[in-house]
C-alpha cells in the first residue's frame, strides 16, 4: 500500500446561514486535500500530521477524519489547546470575507508531537506533503526542528511535496516567508504552486515565469496551476501544457488548489502519468467549485469522478 502524510492545520469553519442561524463544518488546505484524495483512492493510506485538543470539537473533528477515513494515528491531541477556527460572512453581493482564531491553536504545536519514533514510522511512506500555511502555522521556534525532519524524510526516501498556498495575513513580512519557501524549494521533489500565490512574493505573473523562477532548485516535478486558464507540468527536463475546460458556473472557488493537490498526487501514487492526473485533478477542481463550502457532498463528488474514468 502507498502511503502519504499531509502535516497542517484542519479548523471549525462556521458559516452564517441567515442572521441567527450558523452551520459548523471543518477544513483547511491540507484536510481538504486529504479528503478528495482519500475518496478518489481508497487504497491509498492517507493520514493528517496535526494536532488538536481534548475538547469536544476536537472530539468530533476526529470522528470525521475517521468517517472520511483517514489514518488518525499521527492526530495528536494537545493538553490544553484547541482547534483554530473562522467565520465566512457573504455580504449582499455575494462577496464572502473571513474571521479567524487561529493565531494559540494546537496545530500550531504539531512540530512537538514529532519524536524520533514518529519520524522513523513516517520515514516509510512514500508521499509527505505540506504547504505555505502549514509553515506558517507551526511556531518559528520549532521551525528548526521541522526542517530537520523533513531533510531525515527525504534522506530515507519519502517524495517531498510544497504548495505554497501564500496567504499574507499568517506571515509577519515577505521576507520571512521567502526564507521559509526557499527551504521548502531545496527539499521538495514535487511542487504544485499556483501562479497567484507567487505574485505578491516574487513578482511572477506568468506559468512561465514561475517555472523559470524554480529552475534553480532540483525539484523533479513542477505541477503550476493557473485558474482555468491552464495546467504546466515539468517532469524533468519534460515541459508540458494541459487544457482546463473551464467551469462557467462557479459557486465558491474555496478549495479548488486544495483538490487539485490531493486528486493528483493520489493518481501518480496509484501509477497515473503526469497528464492523467492533471486531467483527473481539474476535474475533481472543477466539480468542487461548482457546490459550496470547501468539502463538497460525497456522492457528487464521485459521481463525477466515476464519470472521468477514475
Ligand atoms: P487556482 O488555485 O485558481 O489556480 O485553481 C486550482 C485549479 O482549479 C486549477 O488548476 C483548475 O484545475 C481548477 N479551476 C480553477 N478555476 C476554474 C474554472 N473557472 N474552471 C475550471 N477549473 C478551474
Amino acid at each position: 500500500m502507498k502511503n502519504i502524510y499531509f502535516l497542517g492545520e484542519c479548523m471549525v469553519e462556521l458559516r452564517a446561514m441567515s442572521e441567527s442561524k450558523l452551520h459548523q463544518s471543518f477544513a483547511g488546505d491540507v484536510y481538504n486535500s486529504a479528503v478528495y484524495l482519500k475518496r478518489c483512492y481508497p487504497d491509498v493510506g492517507t493520514s493528517l500530521v496535526t494536532a488538536l485538543g481534548q475538547d469536544s470539537l476536537s472530539k468530533q473533528m476526529l470522528t470525521r477524519f475517521k468517517s472520511e477515513e483517514l489514518n488518525t494515528q499521527f492526530v495528536f491531541a494537545h493538553d490544553d489547546k484547541v482547534p483554530g477556527m473562522y467565520y465566512i460572512e457573504t455580504d449582499d453581493t455575494g462577496e464572502r470575507s473571513f474571521t479567524y482564531w487561529r493565531s494559540d491553536s494546537a496545530a500550531k504545536k504539531v512540530v512537538d508531537f514529532l519524536n524520533a519514533d514518529i519520524v522513523e514510522q513516517l520515514s516509510s511512506g512514500d508521499m509527505f506533503f505540506f504547504s505555505g500555511i502549514s509553515l506558517a502555522v507551526i511556531e518559528e521556534s520549532a521551525r528548526d526542528k521541522f526542517w530537520k525532519t523533513i531533510e531525515q524524510l527525504k534522506n530515507a526516501g519519502v517524495k517531498i511535496v510544497f504548495d505554497p498556498n501564500y496567504r499574507a495575513r499568517l506571515w509577519k513580512d515577505t521576507d520571512e516567508t521567502k526564507a521559509q519557501y526557499h527551504l521548502a524549494f531545496s527539499l521538495a521533489d514535487i511542487t504544485l504552486p499556483g501562479v497567484e500565490d507567487l505574485t505578491t512574493l516574487y513578482d511572477i505573473h506568468s506559468v512561465e515565469a514561475v517555472i523559470d523562477y524554480l529552475k534553480p532548485y532540483k525539484i523533479q516535478e513542477i505541477i503550476v496551476k493557473n485558474g482555468p486558464e491552464s495546467v504546466i507540468t515539468k517532469e524533468g527536463e519534460t515541459l508540458l501544457s494541459h487544457t482546463i475546460i473551464p467551469v462557467t458556473h462557479v459557486v465558491d472557488t474555496t478549495s479548488a488548489g486544495d483538490a487539485f493537490n490531493g486528486v493528483y498526487l493520489g493518481a501518480r501514487l496509484s501509477g497515473r502519468t503526469t497528464t492523467d492526473a492533471v486531467q483527473l485533478a481539474a476535474k475533481a477542481a472543477g466539480t468542487v467549485i461548482q457546490q459550496p463550502g470547501a468539502i463538497i457532498p460525497k456522492d457528487i463528488f464521485q459521481l463525477a469522478m466515476t464519470e472521468a474514468g477514475i
